[in-house]
């Protein structure tokens, strides 16, 4: 078996450290003898590349680099990945990616800039005075088939932690949640979300990287790629997650949440 997995723009795309999570969920693959090829889609590729992939996973980014790769994203490969999102393709998007994703993101200095719109929401950042959104973060994935499938894998309703740093505020319409925050700011520190979650997309202020904090999310992906690639459930050999688990027990220990493992 092999997956393809396709990074978006990892020049302008990799600050805050989310190629962990291409780390992560090649690595896992490797682990079980499936062949996972990296596909860089960025400013080079023609729109095609963005439909070949059977993962996409798009990192946090700054403004400045964010604007590029919106402008670059616009027409057909906008179209590419909006067919490939609305079409089942499973993907995580961190912060940055998420915002693009939507219908705009309003930067704290200079013009709005057009989004995707394959994600009923906006992202405003509400000017350099007000406070970044950065620490720890933790939620509870919220009511959807994929809390369902994470709850039946790991037989308790799951619970990501992660880390997040940003500006922007995220505000969604008719798209759900991912989670609901239990610790940390999340979207916009207000109504108490965190992400968004469309089809198979995964959509989340969560850096970490999130997926080696969260094997089972990893798993979750390659999963769900591999049973739309190969057209039936096909059951991942199990893997030894303990330092994974260890990294979480003290994460949780620290936040004074262990009662939440
Ligand atoms: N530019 C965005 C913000 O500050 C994204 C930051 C990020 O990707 N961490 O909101």
């Amino acid at each position: 078996m092999e997956l393809k997995l396709g990074w978006l723009y990892p020049k302008l795309m990799s600050t805050y450290g989310d190629r962990g999570n291409v780390i992560c969920l090649q690595q896992r693959c490797q682990w079980r003898g499936i062949e996972a090829s990296i596909v860089e889609l960025d400013r080079e590729s023609n729109a095609n590349a963005f439909q070949t992939v059977d993962i996409i996973v798009g990192g946090g980014a700054q403004d400045r680099q964010q604007e590029i790769v919106m402008r670059d994203l616009q027409g057909a490969k906008a179209q590419a990945m909006r067919e490939a999102i609305d079409g089942g393709t499973p993907g995580v998007f961190t912060c940055g990616s998420p915002q693009l994703l939507g219908h705009y993101y309003e930067p704290a200095l200079g013009q709005r800039i057009e989004g995707l719109g394959i994600l009923d929401l906006v992202s405003k950042h509400p000017g350099l005075e007000a406070k970044r959104c950065i620490g720890n973060v933790v939620f509870e994935i919220a009511a959807s088939p994929l809390a369902e499938e994470l709850q039946e894998m790991l037989q308790t309703p799951a619970t990501i932690v992660g880390f997040e740093n940003h500006g922007g505020r995220t505000y969604l319409g008719n798209v759900s949640p991912l989670g609901k925050v239990i610790q940390g700011y999340g979207n916009n520190g207000e109504d108490g979300t965190e992400g968004a979650f469309h089809r198979n997309a995964i959509a989340t202020y969560s850096h970490g990287p999130l997926l080696p904090k969260n094997p089972f999310l990893a798993d979750w992906l390659l999963q769900t790629a591999l049973k739309r690639k190969y057209n039936r459930a096909i059951a991942l050999q199990p893997l030894d997650n303990s330092l994974a688990m260890q990294a979480r027990f003290a994460m949780f220990k620290r936040l004074n949440l262990l009662n939440l493992l």
